[in-house]
Protein backbone atom coordinates (compact mmCIF):
# COMPACT_ATOMS: atom_id res chain seq x y z
CA UNK A 1 0.00 0.00 0.00
CA UNK A 2 1.37 3.15 -0.99
CA UNK A 3 2.27 5.36 2.53
CA UNK A 4 -0.78 7.50 4.12
CA UNK A 5 0.03 10.84 5.28
CA UNK A 6 -0.91 13.34 7.73
CA UNK A 7 0.84 16.11 7.84
CA UNK A 8 0.80 19.46 9.67
CA UNK A 9 1.55 22.59 8.15
CA UNK A 10 2.33 25.06 11.20
CA UNK A 11 3.26 27.81 8.99
CA UNK A 12 4.53 31.05 10.75
CA UNK A 13 2.63 30.09 14.07
CA UNK A 14 3.63 28.86 17.80
CA UNK A 15 6.16 30.15 19.83
CA UNK A 16 8.92 27.07 21.23
CA UNK A 17 6.97 27.20 24.19
CA UNK A 18 3.89 26.20 21.91
CA UNK A 19 6.16 24.16 19.83
CA UNK A 20 6.52 21.81 22.51
CA UNK A 21 3.34 21.54 23.64
CA UNK A 22 2.43 20.68 20.50
CA UNK A 23 5.39 18.12 19.83
CA UNK A 24 4.38 16.56 22.74
CA UNK A 25 0.67 16.43 23.04
CA UNK A 26 0.77 14.51 20.36
CA UNK A 27 3.91 12.50 20.21
CA UNK A 28 2.75 11.47 23.80
CA UNK A 29 -0.68 9.84 22.84
CA UNK A 30 0.97 7.37 21.96
CA UNK A 31 -0.15 6.28 18.67
CA UNK A 32 0.82 3.14 16.66
CA UNK A 33 1.59 3.33 13.42
CA UNK A 34 1.39 0.33 10.72
CA UNK A 35 4.15 1.10 8.39
CA UNK A 36 2.70 2.64 5.55
CA UNK A 37 1.22 5.86 7.95
CA UNK A 38 3.71 8.10 8.76
CA UNK A 39 3.02 11.67 10.49
CA UNK A 40 4.93 14.65 9.39
CA UNK A 41 5.50 17.60 11.29
CA UNK A 42 6.57 20.88 9.09
CA UNK A 43 7.15 23.43 11.61
CA UNK A 44 9.41 27.07 11.38
CA UNK A 45 12.82 26.43 10.84
CA UNK A 46 13.96 27.52 14.33
CA UNK A 47 12.12 24.37 15.81
CA UNK A 48 13.14 21.33 13.35
CA UNK A 49 15.75 20.07 15.66
CA UNK A 50 13.76 20.31 18.57
CA UNK A 51 11.34 18.44 16.23
CA UNK A 52 13.82 15.84 14.95
CA UNK A 53 15.06 15.42 18.58
CA UNK A 54 11.37 14.49 19.93
CA UNK A 55 10.92 12.18 17.40
CA UNK A 56 13.82 10.30 17.56
CA UNK A 57 13.78 6.33 18.11
CA UNK A 58 9.86 6.55 17.43
CA UNK A 59 8.05 5.32 14.78
CA UNK A 60 5.94 6.88 12.27
CA UNK A 61 6.97 10.24 12.79
CA UNK A 62 9.08 12.49 10.13
CA UNK A 63 10.08 16.35 10.25
CA UNK A 64 9.75 19.10 7.40
CA UNK A 65 10.72 22.33 6.45
CA UNK A 66 8.24 24.27 4.80
CA UNK A 67 10.71 25.92 2.33
CA UNK A 68 14.22 26.19 1.13
CA UNK A 69 16.66 28.14 -1.20
CA UNK A 70 17.65 26.84 -4.88
CA UNK A 71 21.55 27.27 -4.26
CA UNK A 72 23.70 25.30 -2.00
CA UNK A 73 25.40 28.11 -0.27
CA UNK A 74 26.49 32.15 -0.59
CA UNK A 75 25.32 35.53 -0.49
CA UNK A 76 21.61 35.00 0.32
CA UNK A 77 20.64 36.76 3.33
CA UNK A 78 17.34 35.22 4.89
CA UNK A 79 17.33 32.12 2.68
CA UNK A 80 18.53 28.03 3.74
CA UNK A 81 19.69 25.72 2.23
CA UNK A 82 18.95 22.17 0.99
CA UNK A 83 22.17 20.87 2.45
CA UNK A 84 21.92 23.01 5.92
CA UNK A 85 19.04 20.99 6.07
CA UNK A 86 19.98 17.70 4.97
CA UNK A 87 22.74 18.13 7.78
CA UNK A 88 19.80 18.13 10.19
CA UNK A 89 18.56 15.03 8.34
CA UNK A 90 15.33 16.62 8.11
CA UNK A 91 12.86 14.24 5.69
CA UNK A 92 10.92 16.29 3.96
CA UNK A 93 10.19 20.20 2.53
CA UNK A 94 6.84 21.72 1.43
CA UNK A 95 7.62 22.97 -1.99
CA UNK A 96 5.30 25.73 -3.83
CA UNK A 97 2.32 26.14 -1.12
CA UNK A 98 0.17 28.78 -2.78
CA UNK A 99 1.08 31.01 0.04
CA UNK A 100 4.74 30.75 -1.34
CA UNK A 101 3.43 30.89 -4.92
CA UNK A 102 0.79 34.21 -4.13
CA UNK A 103 3.10 36.22 -1.33
CA UNK A 104 6.70 35.27 -2.69
CA UNK A 105 5.94 34.99 -6.11
CA UNK A 106 7.84 31.53 -6.59
CA UNK A 107 7.38 30.37 -10.11
CA UNK A 108 6.90 26.90 -11.71
CA UNK A 109 10.67 27.39 -12.72
CA UNK A 110 12.08 27.97 -9.27
CA UNK A 111 9.68 25.40 -8.18
CA UNK A 112 11.22 22.73 -10.22
CA UNK A 113 14.66 23.98 -9.31
CA UNK A 114 13.70 23.80 -5.38
CA UNK A 115 12.30 20.23 -6.08
CA UNK A 116 15.66 19.12 -7.60
CA UNK A 117 17.90 20.60 -5.22
CA UNK A 118 15.78 18.73 -2.47
CA UNK A 119 16.42 15.55 -4.13
CA UNK A 120 19.79 15.85 -4.63
CA UNK A 121 20.36 16.26 -1.13
CA UNK A 122 18.33 13.30 -0.38
CA UNK A 123 14.70 15.41 1.08
CA UNK A 124 11.83 14.35 -0.24
CA UNK A 125 9.72 17.27 -1.79
CA UNK A 126 6.14 17.53 -0.26
CA UNK A 127 4.98 19.59 -4.13
CA UNK A 128 1.92 21.56 -4.01
CA UNK A 129 -0.48 22.29 -7.07
CA UNK A 130 -3.94 23.44 -6.84
CA UNK A 131 -6.10 25.94 -8.36
CA UNK A 132 -7.76 29.47 -7.43
CA UNK A 133 -11.33 30.39 -7.25
CA UNK A 134 -11.78 32.13 -10.09
CA UNK A 135 -10.11 28.84 -11.89
CA UNK A 136 -12.38 26.46 -10.79
CA UNK A 137 -15.43 28.51 -11.66
CA UNK A 138 -14.43 28.61 -14.61
CA UNK A 139 -13.89 24.97 -14.94
CA UNK A 140 -10.27 24.54 -16.02
CA UNK A 141 -9.08 23.05 -12.88
CA UNK A 142 -7.54 19.94 -14.54
CA UNK A 143 -5.76 22.19 -17.14
CA UNK A 144 -4.55 24.41 -14.69
CA UNK A 145 -3.11 21.70 -11.97
CA UNK A 146 -1.75 19.31 -15.19
CA UNK A 147 0.57 22.67 -15.81
CA UNK A 148 1.44 23.20 -12.75
CA UNK A 149 2.70 19.66 -12.44
CA UNK A 150 4.39 19.38 -15.70
CA UNK A 151 6.49 22.59 -15.54
CA UNK A 152 7.86 21.65 -12.23
CA UNK A 153 7.59 17.70 -12.00
CA UNK A 154 8.06 16.14 -15.42
CA UNK A 155 11.95 16.82 -15.75
CA UNK A 156 12.40 13.86 -13.25
CA UNK A 157 13.06 10.58 -13.77
CA UNK A 158 11.12 7.12 -12.95
CA UNK A 159 13.38 7.26 -10.02
CA UNK A 160 13.52 10.64 -8.70
CA UNK A 161 9.68 11.04 -8.83
CA UNK A 162 9.25 7.98 -6.68
CA UNK A 163 10.61 10.11 -3.93
CA UNK A 164 8.28 13.08 -4.69
CA UNK A 165 5.13 13.26 -2.50
CA UNK A 166 2.55 15.51 -3.74
CA UNK A 167 -0.11 17.62 -2.57
CA UNK A 168 -3.58 18.80 -3.77
CA UNK A 169 -4.50 22.02 -2.60
CA UNK A 170 -6.98 24.00 -4.17
CA UNK A 171 -6.26 27.44 -2.92
CA UNK A 172 -10.21 28.56 -2.40
CA UNK A 173 -10.23 26.19 0.33
CA UNK A 174 -6.88 26.84 2.46
CA UNK A 175 -7.65 28.89 5.24
CA UNK A 176 -11.13 29.69 4.29
CA UNK A 177 -13.46 26.70 6.31
CA UNK A 178 -14.47 25.73 2.45
CA UNK A 179 -13.48 22.20 2.20
CA UNK A 180 -13.71 20.72 -1.15
CA UNK A 181 -16.44 17.58 -1.36
CA UNK A 182 -14.74 13.96 -0.58
CA UNK A 183 -15.50 13.53 -4.43
CA UNK A 184 -14.27 17.15 -5.43
CA UNK A 185 -10.99 15.60 -3.93
CA UNK A 186 -10.99 12.29 -5.30
CA UNK A 187 -11.97 13.54 -9.02
CA UNK A 188 -9.18 16.04 -9.03
CA UNK A 189 -6.59 13.30 -7.35
CA UNK A 190 -7.83 10.41 -9.49
CA UNK A 191 -6.49 12.88 -12.42
CA UNK A 192 -3.63 13.72 -11.18
CA UNK A 193 -2.70 10.12 -10.71
CA UNK A 194 -3.66 9.23 -13.80
CA UNK A 195 -1.12 12.40 -15.53
CA UNK A 196 1.69 10.19 -13.64
CA UNK A 197 0.72 6.94 -15.20
CA UNK A 198 0.92 8.66 -19.00
CA UNK A 199 4.14 10.04 -18.46
CA UNK A 200 5.83 7.79 -15.99
CA UNK A 201 3.82 4.43 -16.41
CA UNK A 202 1.01 2.86 -13.90
CA UNK A 203 3.77 1.12 -11.23
CA UNK A 204 4.89 4.77 -10.63
CA UNK A 205 1.53 6.58 -10.51
CA UNK A 206 0.13 3.58 -8.38
CA UNK A 207 2.91 4.29 -5.81
CA UNK A 208 3.01 7.58 -5.55
CA UNK A 209 1.34 9.67 -2.13
CA UNK A 210 -1.01 11.89 -3.06
CA UNK A 211 -2.38 14.14 -0.43
CA UNK A 212 -5.26 16.77 -0.33
CA UNK A 213 -5.27 19.52 1.22
CA UNK A 214 -7.79 22.65 2.18
CA UNK A 215 -9.75 23.24 5.66
CA UNK A 216 -9.20 19.35 6.90
CA UNK A 217 -10.09 19.15 10.55
CA UNK A 218 -11.84 16.38 12.72
CA UNK A 219 -15.17 16.38 11.62
CA UNK A 220 -14.38 15.63 7.57
CA UNK A 221 -10.85 14.25 7.87
CA UNK A 222 -12.53 10.37 7.75
CA UNK A 223 -14.58 11.47 4.49
CA UNK A 224 -11.77 12.57 2.60
CA UNK A 225 -9.03 10.02 3.63
CA UNK A 226 -11.68 7.26 2.47
CA UNK A 227 -11.55 8.50 -1.45
CA UNK A 228 -9.45 5.57 -2.73
CA UNK A 229 -6.72 8.01 -4.37
CA UNK A 230 -6.28 10.40 -1.55
CA UNK A 231 -3.70 9.58 0.75
CA UNK A 232 -4.00 11.75 3.75
CA UNK A 233 -4.01 15.83 4.10
CA UNK A 234 -1.63 18.88 4.16
CA UNK A 235 -3.18 20.43 7.42
CA UNK A 236 -2.95 23.86 8.08
CA UNK A 237 -4.99 25.40 11.04
CA UNK A 238 -6.41 22.35 12.44
CA UNK A 239 -2.26 21.12 13.01
CA UNK A 240 -2.23 23.41 15.89
CA UNK A 241 -4.68 21.66 18.18
CA UNK A 242 -3.51 18.55 19.33
CA UNK A 243 -7.09 17.16 19.60
CA UNK A 244 -8.11 18.06 16.06
CA UNK A 245 -4.31 16.44 14.87
CA UNK A 246 -4.78 13.70 16.84
CA UNK A 247 -8.37 12.95 15.42
CA UNK A 248 -7.01 13.54 11.93
CA UNK A 249 -4.10 11.22 12.26
CA UNK A 250 -6.65 8.50 13.32
CA UNK A 251 -8.55 9.55 10.08
CA UNK A 252 -5.88 7.51 8.09
CA UNK A 253 -6.51 4.67 6.04
C1 LIG B 1 -2.22 24.44 4.19
O1 LIG B 1 -1.63 25.32 4.78
O2 LIG B 1 -1.58 23.72 3.40
C2 LIG B 1 -3.64 24.23 4.45
C3 LIG B 1 -4.26 23.32 3.78
O3 LIG B 1 -4.21 25.05 5.39
P1 LIG B 1 -5.66 24.83 6.07
O4 LIG B 1 -5.73 23.39 6.50
O5 LIG B 1 -5.69 25.77 7.20
O6 LIG B 1 -6.69 25.13 5.02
Amino acid sequence: MRKQIAAANWKMNGTLQQANELLDGIINEKISYSPHREVVFAVPFPYLILAKEKIKNINGYKVAAQNCYTKSSGAFTGEVSAAMLQSIEVDYVIIGHSERREIFAENSKMLAAKVDVCLANNLSPIFCCGEPLQIREAETQNEYVATQIQESLFHLTNDQLKNVVVAYEPIWAIGTGKTATAQQAQDMQAFIRNIFKEKYGDEVAKNISILYGGSVKATNAKEIFEMPDVDGGLVGGASLSVPEFISIIKSLK
